[in-house]
């Protein structure tokens, strides 16, 4: 008979730092969902109103989209069976990529396993060396990782602080080196746009490649969702779109937009491609419908628009900071609720779920210390009783472990 293995003495360093976490107050244990992801739903065996994922349009579980992965297993199977560059690439691969660029008006498309491997895969293998990358200090870590692995030096700029970039792109305009601007479209934590028609404007005047991570923007800004881009009207301006498929259209991935000769460069070159197995063609028929969805229903992004001016609006009522002030101020869906205090943050997270709202705290290293906060997100499938529900929660629970609200 074997034994479980615990942690032997080798591995004593990381149960330290868990011990660490552990008196901070900044542990968490991880909440397990029993069922779909909905406005409302189980998790740990409880009813709670849910304002913690990104399921922006209720697509993961949209009975159009459930059915298309079905039929797409009778079709195609479970698994791809290989690298998209050996065995691997299926026609309804191929299907997705071309409706992707189509709807984000590019020549060209290809799919990642994740947002994650989209970022991190493209930034590192389109730079080298003696090559510069400006970047938001507030962009993704699949961004700041993909800079490191592409041994680029790395110029960091304030967040949105488009003249300070410019500071920074003067300093090595001189320099042989390639300069890559890169910005979130949406920033995942605060909730603000970033500045890209201006930062487009930097790279036209610097000769800069241009790149946005729209992974919250897909879906939610632009005309039917198509993202930042579109809301600033930069169509052709930057070179390099990355989106996420995990997000508003459901279900998991990401993607890279842009010229076919980028595209076949990172189908070449970038090493998620090369050396990580495809999308199940359950995952890829689902993206498909969903793409469908945001052309026929675009209904839904209104109302998770209207569903947004409400929640914030009232949060703001109630007395809530709600950023703009030490932090960003937000203009989309996510709406942060600053508390500062990691340890305080993680104890009003616990005792909302208790009260019955599923709203995840975030404490440092994900958001600077001393900005810890409730991050919420509003979707177009909360009902306006629910909505009300959740803000009579956080009403009640903020009164009772004293944070002012
Ligand atoms: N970029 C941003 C701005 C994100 O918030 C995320 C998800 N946390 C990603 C990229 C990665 O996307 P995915 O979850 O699809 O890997």
């Amino acid at each position: 008979m074997t034994t479980a293995l615990s942690a032997r003495p080798q591995l004593r360093h990381l149960t330290a730092q868990l011990d660490e976490l552990k008196r901070k107050g900044t542990y968490f244990h991880l909440r397990v969902l029993n069922g779909v992801q909905e406005p409302v739903s189980v998790y740990d065996g409880k009813q709670v109103i849910n304002l913690a994922s990104n399921n922006y349009l209720g697509f993961c579980n949209h009975p159009k989209l459930r059915e298309a992965a079905i039929q797409a297993i009778k079709d195609y199977g479970v698994g791809p069976g290989a690298v998209r560059t050996i065995a691997g690439t299926m026609k309804i691969h191929m299907e997705l990529e071309e409706k992707i660029a189509r709807f984000k008006n590019v020549e060209a498309c290809v799919v990642f396993q994740s947002g994650f491997t989209a970022n991190a895969g493209t930034v590192s293998s389109i730079l080298g060396k003696d090559d510069f990358i400006l970047s938001d200090e507030l962009n993704h870590a699949s961004i700041i990782d993909g800079a490191r692995l592409s041994r680029a030096k790395i110029k960091v700029f304030r967040h949105k602080d488009v003249d300070h970039a410019e500071e920074l792109l003067k300093e090595v305009a001189n320099e042989p080196g390639r300069k890559l601007i890169i910005t979130d479209g949406v920033f995942s934590m605060d909730g603000d746009i970033g500045p890209v028609d201006k930062l487009a404007d930097l790279a036209d005047k610097y000769g800069a490649i241009m790149m946005v991570d729209d992974a919250h923007a897909s879906g939610v800004l632009g005309r039917n969702g198509r993202g930042s881009i579109d809301h600033f009207n930069c169509h052709g301006r930057v070179d390099i779109q990355v989106g996420t498929l995990s997000k508003a259209i459901g279900a998991i991935g990401g993607y890279v937009c842009g010229s076919k000769d980028l595209i076949d460069y990172l189908c070449h070159r970038a090493r998620p491609f090369l050396f990580s197995t495809s999308h199940p063609p359950s995952v890829t028929a689902t993206c498909i419908a969903a793409f469908d969805l945001l052309e026929s229903e675009p209904e839904r992004i209104e109302r998770l628009w209207d569903n947004t001016r409400y929640f914030k609006g009232e949060l703001g009522r109630l007395g809530f900071n709600i950023g703009g002030v030490t932090t960003p101020a937000s203009e989309t869906p996510i709406t942060p609720i600053i508390i500062g205090d990691g340890r305080l943050t993680m104890d009003f997270s616990r005792a909302l779920f208790d009260a019955g709202l599923m709203a995840t705290g975030i404490a440092f290293p994900t958001v600077a210390e001393g900005k810890a906060r409730i991050r919420t997100i509003m979707t177009s499938e909360h009902t306006r009783p629910q909505i009300d529900q959740a803000l009579e929660i956080l009403e009640k629970t903020a009164k009772k472990i004293g944070i002012s609200g």
